[in-house]
């Protein structure tokens, strides 16, 4: 029915209207560059709607994005972007590849989020750029490289607060952005537990697919968890 691709996670479908296309959130997750792969039950449904919750509230707070409305449990209606070939990751504590690059500890809070562009590419498995690199590869001009990171840095500043509400820390944090028909650079993808760091205020319990990267079992419940807290 119009598929127009399919990835890891997502498939995206055409609609009637050239300029909106329709994504369904799959179970499917994968991990370690496609390495590890595994069905979690129920995860295309809470990343449909957290994604769904979270953007509604950055464009009530200002920030574009590609999102329309939510049609069921599993797919939404967005806008058709043009991506950048960036990803963007936000951080807020030291975790993953930032304490593997640093050697800092895990859980380490930082006065400032630190911003990293990755090199949306499987097979040289996504590596990072400093902007020398990705004016190299033509990815971004530098002009727009200051508005994806003044836009991750205000997406950081409302996320962190809503998700500290619910007793979440936003540890770090990945996004996509893209132009739309009329140029306009708005936000992409998705954010959920399979795209961010999201650890229990008071227990530090990791909420996220880390539990499936690291074999943490509960899988499942952790992310009802984040469906529980974000969107009922
Ligand atoms: N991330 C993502 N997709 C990727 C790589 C990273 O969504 O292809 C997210 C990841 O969930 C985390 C943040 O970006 O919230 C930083 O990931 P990191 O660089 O630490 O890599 P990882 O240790 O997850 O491989």
């Amino acid at each position: 029915m119009n598929l127009l691709y399919e990835g890891k996670a997502k498939r995206v479908y055409a609609t009637d209207n050239s300029d909106r296309v329709r994504v369904e959130f799959k179970d499917s997750a994968t991990a370690f560059n496609g390495q590890k792969k595994a069905e979690i039950t129920g995860k295309g449904v809470v990343n449909t709607a957290v994604t769904a919750r979270l953007f509604g509230w950055l464009q009530e707070h200002g920030i574009p994005t590609h999102f329309i409305e939510q049609l069921d449990d599993r797919n939404l209606l967005v806008d058709r972007l043009s991506m950048v070939g960036l990803e963007v990751v936000v951080r807020n504590w030291v975790a993953g590849s930032l304490h593997t690059r640093t050697g800092l500890p895990e859980g380490t809070p930082m006065d400032d989020p630190v911003l990293e562009f990755y090199y949306k590419n499987d097979a040289l498995g996504d590596p990072l750029l400093n902007e020398d690199h990705i004016r190299l590869l033509g990815l971004a001009s530098p002009d727009l490289i200051a508005r994806l990171r003044q836009e991750a840095l205000r997406i950081n500043q409302v996320l962190k607060p809503f998700f500290l509400q619910r007793g979440i820390v936003l540890v770090d944090f990945k996004l996509e952005f893209g132009r739309d028909a009329e140029g306009n650079l708005k936000l992409g993808d998705e954010i959920s537990p399979d795209t961010c760091r999201l650890w229990d205020r008071e227990s530090g319990e990791r909420l996220d697919k880390d539990r499936f990267r690291r074999d943490l079992g509960g899988v499942e419940d952790a992310y009802q968890e984040i469906l529980k807290r974000v969107v009922n």
